[in-house]
């Protein structure tokens, strides 16, 4: 019971990999507030839909979980969408989008959970960032810039609030088993389950990452044994690296 007396927030709860979080969390004593834009079906202490497009609804966002948990111990900041074509193919739409979801509200989030940690004498944020933040995979130059961005955020935080006790790092997936690998498929004409086969056989491990395996590394980011941690981007990769 690693998260026992804890609360925590976590967006993109609705998702493949934040729906493993939360359950893990919960299941290890954490009071759990969940994000996205329809939690119903999803089991928590607090429930708060929203647009993480609405600058407002994020900046709010901790101080409501706060009022209703009595505070914000963890903040994972997971929720993402990906835009796919190279610069040619970007209209403005997919830049608002993609740099609004996956940059602009977590700035936005940890932003406001910052200062709630540090009067409660400390925290910890876990960013969901990508390999690609760390290198650049082809054709996705806006998902990429979007979680080097993160990538880079989780760095920065990671060192100027150590000394109040938050502690900010982030997992790099590579390829995981949810809907936004399998729309991408899917958009392709591909039959996922087939994809994903072929996709297995180019991991070193033999298999692409389920949600578990990602969620999993997050807790323990989140968790006390990860304690002397701050700043780290951990890749999480079953041994493939980007191509
Ligand atoms: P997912 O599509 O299953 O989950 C993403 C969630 O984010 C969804 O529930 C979605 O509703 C939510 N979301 C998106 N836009 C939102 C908005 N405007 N307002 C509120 N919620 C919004 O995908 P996932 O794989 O679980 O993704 C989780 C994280 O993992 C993302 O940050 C993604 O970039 C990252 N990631 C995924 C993979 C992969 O292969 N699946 C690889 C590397 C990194």
């Amino acid at each position: 019971m690693r998260f026992e007396g804890k609360t925590a927030l976590v967006t993109g709860a609705a998702g493949g990999i934040g729906q493993a979080i939360v359950r893990g969390l919960r299941a290890e004593g954490a009071r759990v507030a969940v994000t996205d834009r329809d939690t119903g079906g999803i089991e928590a202490e607090a429930h708060f839909d929203g647009d993480l497009l609405d600058g407002a609804f994020c900046d709010a966002l901790p101080g409501r979980v706060a009022d209703a948990l009595c505070g914000v111990d963890i903040l994972c900041n997971n929720a993402g969408v990906i835009t796919r074509g190279d610069i040619t193919t970007a209209s403005d739409a997919d830049y608002a989008l993609t740099m609004g979801v996956n940059v602009e509200a977590p700035f936005r989030i940890a932003r406001a959970a910052i200062p709630i940690m540090a009067a409660a004498g400390g925290g910890a944020i876990v960013n969901t960032a990508s390999c690609w933040g760390l290198q650049p995979g082809p054709n996705h130059p806006l998902y990429v810039m979007s979680k080097a961005a993160i990538a880079s955020l989780t760095e920065c935080l990671g060192r100027d609030h150590a000394h109040q006790g938050i502690r900010v790092n982030a997992v790099c997936p590579n390829e995981v088993n949810t809907s936004m690998l399998r729309t991408g498929f899917a958009v392709r004409g591909l039959d996922p389950d087939q994809a994903i086969a072929t996709l297995n056989a180019s991991v070193p491990l033999g298999r692409i990452a389920e949600p578990d395996d990602i969620a999993d590394v997050i807790l323990f980011l989140a968790s006390d044994a990860a304690r002397y941690m701050c700043g780290a981007l951990v890749p999480v990769n079953g041994g493939k690296p980007v191509v």
